[in-house]
């Protein structure tokens, strides 16, 4: 019943009053790429990890084995949307030739685009290979750093990814200082993505791995709506602001998020059909409602609660 309901929407991703909202896969894998290009109505990536590539071997992919690797990905997509996002690896997951200095507090470590700057090689060599892989493919590639805390940062990656031979480059927003000065870390890059997994983590100064803090971890924390709100100030209807974490794939939030200002949303691909369904059934302007209810509410729990108050019958 579930899947027929879900079956009565198609498409691209749009609200009942025609707003468009990009409904993209996070993958992992060249494997991953396949499946989700094959399912249907998915408008692309929104979220290539690319970690697979660098772990549990003793040294870093060539530039010729990630070309191969990033064109079998890229040319599953056809024409459509690939966000690619380089390295993130820390001493959380460490890498056998890029040691990490015994840190004690991993997630506050040198991790993502911090590693990046560390070990430079690292990275061009991810850009290059990138670059060369969609010169020969017809996707529409984009590149983004993970972990950028400042606006200073994301120049840095810009001025690479863009020397490399890569026009649309962007930055995850998925720590609070970035999040905070939106406007000024948006304009040197051409669009960001949320990832709610890492922003609940960081603005909560709780660990994403604990089981026990899921209560702090919950996208729906009304500070961790409030950042995705100053993001979406701070890119001013200009620069595309999408969310790749978690959150993307809670239909119910997925409304709330493009109240906020998201204009795609990324998530496992088997959540797509009822978050295409939750965006159909409803207007732009009362998913604008929806996020501001949410953020007067106290807590997670009376944040869901004051949104479902505000969907529409047949949802
Ligand atoms: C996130 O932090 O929300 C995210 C999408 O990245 P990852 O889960 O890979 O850290
Ligand atoms: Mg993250």
């Amino acid at each position: 019943k579930r899947q027929e309901q879900l079956a009565r929407f198609s498409g691209p991703g749009r609200t009942r009053d025609g707003a468009p909202v990009a409904l993209l896969a996070n993958i992992g894998t060249a494997d991953d790429a396949q499946a989700a290009a094959a399912a249907a109505d998915v408008e692309g990536v929104g979220l290539f990890r690319t970690e697979f590539l660098y772990l549990d071997r003793p040294a870093a992919p060539t530039v010729e084995e990630q070309t191969e690797t990033y064109l079998a990905v890229l040319r599953a997509f056809g024409t459509r949307r690939v966000v690619v996002r380089t390295l993130d690896a820390g001493a959380d997951k460490p890498l056998a030739f890029a040691p990490a200095e015994g840190e004690e507090n991993p997630a506050l470590g040198v991790r993502g685009l911090r590693l990046g700057r560390r070990t430079q090689s690292l990275l061009e060599d991810q850009l290059t290979a990138l670059a060369a892989a969609a010169r020969q493919s017809e996707a529409d590639v984009w590149v983004m750093a993970p972990m950028v805390a400042t606006a200073d940062e994301a120049r840095w990656f810009a001025v690479r990814a863009r020397a490399a031979g890569l026009p649309k480059v962007g930055v995850m927003v998925e720590v609070p200082s970035a999040a905070l000065r939106a406007e000024q870390v948006l304009a040197e890059v051409d669009f960001a993505s949320i990832g709610t997994n890492d922003l609940a983590q960081y603005t909560l100064a709780a660990d994403r791995m604990l089981g026990e803090l899921a209560t702090l971890l919950d996208p729906w924390q009304p500070a961790v709506l409030d950042l995705i709100a100053a993001t979406g100030h701070g890119a001013a209807g200009t620069t595309p602001v999408g969310v790749c974490g978690e959150a993307a794939g809670d239909p119910i939030l997925a409304l709330v998020l493009v109240g906020l200002g998201a204009s795609s949303l990324s998530m496992a691909p088997a959540k797509i059909p009822a978050v295409r369904a939750a965006l159909a059934m409803h207007d732009r302007e009362r998913c604008v409602q929806m996020a501001a209810a949410a953020r007067a509410a106290a807590d997670p729990a009376a944040a869901r609660s004051a949104v479902v108050d505000l969907l529409e019958p047949e949802a």
